[in-house]
């Protein structure tokens, strides 16, 4: 059996044109829920339509397309991705999804093949949360992760509601529409890392998605000034804090199955001639396994077997249980998240009394289409 690249490549360039969001550097801006959004739907269930599909739409917005099976009673297999994007997004992210999820039944009628399972081509809506997070806010909603109700409520930047926004544009369905039961869902997505293409590989197996980390670090010294205070009584938080930057990298090299990215730094007074003695950085901690995450943080804090523990740091107290005990609650809580605090002591940068360090786990809203190593969402 063989797909028909031409008329997938028709399907996503009319999906990808500037009246729906396209933009002349070549990506895609289609908020969910906008009118881009809009014409979008309403080109991919003219397509449903003509390939013959039964179309129903769910009280979260989320498009089906069911192509019947041999056995009516089985449970159908979900084939789609999202046709929203977040700003300047990537042309094939989601609606490359999309657009094969159609090619996949076009090919199979084109073969006269009859699946056993009903298949439904699904286009998610809000899938990337750029205008309503969090990300995955209508399959979440379907899953039972959020309540309808919440989901409805989440404002946009302009304080526009996500139930009245999907009402405006005509595509506010029914509960009823709702799949009662899902075999298998299957998501084609672009891959958004280097991996693959540097791999040669033309196509990888998701093997999970990562949860998300965020947190604060802040790391204590002691202020003195650059001219009069000898090296070896320093307590300098900036070359602590730069330990724990590079042992973090070095951890998550080492082990294979964690990232760990400090994006912001920021030290106080942020003089040049005052020895720092706050420095606070971020701390994006990356696992597909909670266990690695948790363990990651505690490994961090004991000492980087490249961070030499004479100069190194060490974790003092991550309180057992304490992730637990603060996880935020749903329904804005999702498994992704986390909070917790916990206390870290460490010998400073060049001196031999230890500075302080706290470190605050802070809950966070996933990024929009968060990335495991291999694929993403
Ligand atoms: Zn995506």
């Amino acid at each position: 059996m063989r797909i028909d690249l031409a008329r997938m490549q028709r399907r996503l360039a009319a999906l990808t044109t500037p009246e729906l969001g396209g933009t002349p550097a070549g990506g895609m801006s289609r908020l969910a829920l906008s009118d881009a959004d809009r014409a979008a739907r309403d080109l991919l269930v003219g397509w449903l339509r003509e390939a013959g599909l039964a179309v129903r739409v769910d009280d979260f917005g989320n498009i089906y397309g069911r192509r019947a099976g041999a056995d009516p009673d089985a449970a159908p297999v979900l084939v789609g991705s999202h046709l929203d994007t977040v700003p300047g997004g990537g042309r094939f992210d989601g609606i490359l999804g999309v657009v094969a999820a159609l090619e996949v039944v076009s090919a199979l009628d084109d073969a006269g093949a009859m699946t056993r399972r009903p298949i439904e081509v699904v286009d998610w809506t809000n899938e990337e949360g750029a205008r309503f997070t969090p990300a995955m806010l209508a399959s979440g909603g379907l899953t039972g992760v959020f309540a309808r109700d919440w989901v409805y409520a989440r404002p946009d930047r302009d304080g526009r509601r996500f139930g009245a926004e999907l009402a405006r544009i005509g595509y506010r369905g029914d509960e009823a529409a709702r799949p009662r039961a899902i075999a298998a869902t299957v998501e084609l997505h672009i891959e958004q890392g280097p991996v693959l293409e540097a791999g040669g590989e033309a196509v990888g197996v998701v093997e999970g998605i990562v949860g998300i980390g965020w947190h604060r670090v802040t790391v204590r010294g002691q202020s003195a000034h650059a001219g009069p205070t000898p090296m070896a009584a320093r307590r300098d938080a900036m070359v602590a804090a730069a330990r724990m930057v590079v042992a973090a990298r070095d951890l998550a090299r080492e082990r294979g199955d964690l990232n760990a990215t400090v994006g912001s730094l920021t030290p106080e007074p942020g003089v040049i001639n005052v020895i720092p003695p706050t420095v606070r950085f971020s701390l994006d901690l990356r696992a597909r396994d909670d266990a690695v995450h948790d363990a990651a943080l505690t490994e961090l804090a004991r000492a980087s077997p490249r961070s030499p523990p004479r100069r190194g740091w060490r974790w003092r107290s991550p309180r057992s249980g304490a992730s637990r005990r603060r996880r935020s609650t749903p329904p804005s809580g999702t498994a992704r998240r986390r909070s917790a605090a916990s206390e870290v002591t460490a010998p400073a940068g060049s001196g031999a009394a230890p500075a302080t360090i706290r470190s605050t786990w802070r809950a966070s809203p996933p990024p929009p289409c968060s990335s495991s190593r291999r694929s993403a969402a």
